[in-house]
């Protein structure tokens, strides 16, 4: 395999050297002004990136931990919760949910279904359920959901709305509290573009009154609010992992989210434009919205990923689940620029020859170039 390697799954994600030059800074103990003042900053940009004047919890986890927090807080053994999954995270939280005792209704869609908030109105019609859990971007098939709608449905019906924000958080638009969000789940290691380690929750007042019985320490949601509060972590946190998010925080924050958002959307076009070019059939949807991972349906899908590792130290993701050996996936979360997107697709291309696709030489490139370079208008 060659010495260099090159990052393209979508989480772990690449990290800037600014933020691997502050993880490299002199170990500082948590409770010293060393570290107080990076702490307090680190959790105000946490709050700014939630869009949210309320808690972001931050846990020493990756994203399944800090999920695992909502759970615990928000579950209480018997209690009817309403979990939407339509790929292999919804399909977690649904188990986890119930190894937690709860009453389950799972609302179960295929992999590579979009969750309709109309389902989710109907099934709320039947059964009432204290919360209900959706997956803001399925990584496993590159489906963002509408969120935002399927919030809205669920406030309607008095239940409280947590959201797996874990591969989306920082790339598309969530709006914690303009959408009324009441657990905002996500981890470092993908658009916050800082190691795994980290995990955060936003949690609304809402969320924060209604805590049930289930047993938790570590990650009781008040434990580590009033110790946050008082800018003294409940436990030990990685400060070497906090002051890399610091800094990935605020170059995100100096970009902008909006920017931000706009450079994600103009990726995913870009990395759907030269797959079609080059003759592929996409798996996650065309649009917009699908601007996290770009899931590629093909007979050869793990030759790819394995050639793509071997020839040229590439690593890219494999399907999960159903989808092994279906769709290959192409990240383009967090600190990516179009040419991360050119040199997967190039890098495919020859792949993809190798194994004897007819494939014009360049052609994913270049339409990939051109759609990245199409403003955006809307
Ligand atoms: N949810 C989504 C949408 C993810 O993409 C991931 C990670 O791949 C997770 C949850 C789990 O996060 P972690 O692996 O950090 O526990």
């Amino acid at each position: 395999m060659p010495a260099k390697r090159y990052l393209f799954t979508p989480g772990p994600t690449p990290v800037p050297p600014q933020v691997l030059a502050a993880l490299a800074e002199p170990v500082v103990h948590h409770r010293s002004p060393d570290f107080v003042p990076v702490y307090e900053r680190c959790l105000t940009r946490l709050r700014e990136v939630c869009r949210t004047e309320g808690d972001v919890l931050l846990f020493t986890a990756s994203g399944t931990g800090a999920f695992e927090s909502a759970v615990a807080n928000l579950v209480s053994p018997g209690e009817p919760h309403l979990v939407v999954s339509a790929g292999n995270f919804g399909e977690r939280w649904a188990k986890m949910v119930g190894a937690y005792g709860a009453e389950v209704d799972h609302l179960r869609y295929e992999w590579g279904e979009t969750p309709d908030p109309e389902d989710v109105k109907a099934r709320l019609g039947e059964r009432e359920a204290k919360a209900v859990w959706v997956v803001q971007s399925e990584t496993s098939t590159g489906i963002v959901a509408d969120v935002q709608a399927l919030a809205r449905v669920a406030k309607e019906a008095g239940a409280l709305v947590v959201v797996d924000a874990v591969s989306s958080l920082g790339a598309v638009p969530c709006e914690t509290d303009a959408w009324s969000l009441d657990a905002v789940v996500s981890g470092s290691q993908k658009a916050l573009m800082t190691p795994p380690g980290l995990g955060l929750c936003a949690v609304s007042e809402a969320a924060l009154a209604a805590t049930g019985s289930s047993p938790r320490f570590y990650f009781d949601w008040e434990t580590t609010r009033k110790a946050q509060a008082k800018l003294d972590a409940p436990f030990t946190p990685p400060v070497s992992l906090v002051a890399g998010l610091d800094v990935a925080l605020g170059l995100l924050l100096e970009e902008g989210l909006e920017a931000s958002f706009e450079r994600h959307v103009r990726l995913g076009r870009a990395c759907r434009a030269g797959a079609k070019a080059m003759g592929l059939e996409l798996f996650s949807p065309d649009e917009d919205r699908s601007a996290v991972v770009t899931a590629i349906r093909s007979d050869h899908a793990d030759d790819v990923v394995a050639g793509l590792r071997d020839r040229f130290g590439m690593t890219i993701a494999a399907g999960q689940g159903p989808l092994k050996g279906k769709i290959f996936r192409l990240g383009h979360i967090g600190f990516f620029d179009v040419f991360d997107i050119t040199t997967q697709l190039a890098a495919v291309e020859l792949v993809l020859s190798d194994l004897g696709a007819d494939v014009e030489r360049g052609v994913a490139v270049t339409a990939a170039l051109d759609a990245y370079e199409h403003a955006i208008l809307a």
